[in-house]
């Protein structure tokens, strides 16, 4: 009875062309990974699916780090940040993202957390109490959302990038407490949000303006702190959610803001208080992976992913041309997440199958991850990948096309 109750649920996912499944990988992160499918079959892909947007997981010095880590610390922290689980090197990751952020936040501090999917319940369930009221962006990523669902606040959601909408309710509220929420770069469009205008509301209502920057940490502003840099801000109204498993390579996530903000968090983030730390030598090889993305490295693979991104872009509108009534769209995105918007859920997914038969994995998203008639492939470009990577993801739809028409 149990059981048929859930399989009755799993048949009309199936229906809708919703279901989801892993695969597994049989090598590191990296564009050329072996991958075992449902058939468990391993084959070597060709990924455009990884967050990884500065090839850092396969970095040599990244990885002989987290040897180094593990040599000086051994395995897991032992215990939650507060009782014994804070280590020096988790102690250096904080002090070095202050560092990073000192110019656009005054008196800026970091706290770190084990998953970016945490510092995002951490942040909106600390900060948005009972005397609190939350302003969300539609388009917000699900951490995010699921904040708001379990904070004390009331919750207002605002239309994608419509400040003036988030203004009337701003104007509207009541509430003692304003918290905007925000994605910098929004994980399944690759625009970016228009932190000055939301900055300026937050100044205008006295608002707090919380950016998710999941996506621009590493990617944007000239030394890769993310979109702060990009937008040229400063405010003690800022507050930062960073994950460090995307651009950074490795695992954990951080809130930078005022100090005054992150020595509250301490006191009342559930998240922090009651989970374990992360282990000591992932914080260890964060140091190497920071280093990195902010120097020379990371300098020159940020140039690199605007390259293959203009060569891809320019490649796909040529292929629309070449073909119009197709009914595909390319997302206005001047990041490495290049959305191609298909339509419905089977095509999407017929398109996705097609690719990975011509030996690339592209991954096709279904609602509710984006709106109903809106499913795509998520293209996302890594400064490890080769314009002729790119040449061939190119030409493999090209091949989808003619199979389609
Ligand atoms: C990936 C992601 C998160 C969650 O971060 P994890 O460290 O993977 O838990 C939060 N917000 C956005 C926008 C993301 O893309």
């Amino acid at each position: 009875m149990l059981l048929e109750h859930l399989q009755g649920k799993l048949a009309a996912i199936e229906a809708q062309s919703l279901t989801r499944f892993t695969r597994t990988a049989e090598t590191g992160t990296a564009p050329h990974q072996t991958v075992s499918g449902a058939d468990g079959v391993a084959r070597e892909l060709l990924m455009f699916c990884s967050n990884d947007y500065l090839g850092l997981a396969a970095h040599p010095a990244v990885a002989q780090a987290v040897i180094d880590g593990v040599q000086r610390y051994g395995g897991g922290s032992g215990a939650s940040p507060l009782v014994s689980g804070h280590s020096r090197a988790h102690q250096e990751v904080e002090a070095e993202l202050a560092r990073w952020f000192e110019p656009h936040i005054p008196s800026a501090r970091a706290i770190g957390f084990c998953t970016g999917y945490m510092a995002n319940l951490a942040v909106l369930t600390a900060l948005g109490d009972a005397d609190a009221e939350i302003f969300s962006e539609t388009l917000n990523h699900a951490s995010l959302i699921d904040g708001t669902r379990l904070a004390k606040a009331s919750v207002q959601r605002y239309a994608h990038a419509d400040v003036a909408e988030l203004r009337r309710l701003l104007a509207a509220s009541r509430a003692r407490i304003k918290l905007i929420v925000t994605d910098a770069v929004f994980s399944m469009d690759g625009d970016i949000a228009p932190l000055p205008a939301l900055l300026a509301a937050a100044d205008e209502f006295d608002a707090w303006l919380i950016v998710d920057d999941a996506h621009g940490l590493g990617v944007l502003g000239e030394q890769g702190v993310g979109s702060l840099e990009h937008f040229g801000l400063r405010s003690e109204r800022l507050i930062v959610v960073g994950t460090l498993g995307k651009s950074a390579g490795l695992a954990g996530a951080f809130i930078v803001a005022h100090e005054t903000v992150t020595r509250y968090l301490l006191q009342a983030a559930r998240n922090y208080i009651f989970s374990t730390a992360s282990p000591p030598a992932i914080e260890h090889a964060l140091l190497t992976s920071l280093a990195l993305m902010r120097g020379d490295t990371g300098r020159e693979r940020r140039a690199q992913l605007r390259r293959l991104q203009s060569r891809l872009r320019d490649g796909i509108t040529a292929l629309l041309a070449r073909h119009p009534g197709l009914g595909w769209r390319l997302a206005a995105s001047d990041t490495p997440i290049q959305p191609l918007i298909i339509g419905g859920n089977a095509a999407v997914m017929a398109l996705a199958a097609a690719l990975e038969q011509q030996g690339l994995r592209v991954p096709g998203i279904r609602p509710p991850t984006v709106p109903s008639g809106e499913a795509r492939l998520r293209i996302t470009l890594c400064a490890t990948h080769t314009d002729a990577d790119v040449d061939r993801l190119l030409a493999a739809l090209e091949a989808c096309v003619g199979l389609s028409s």
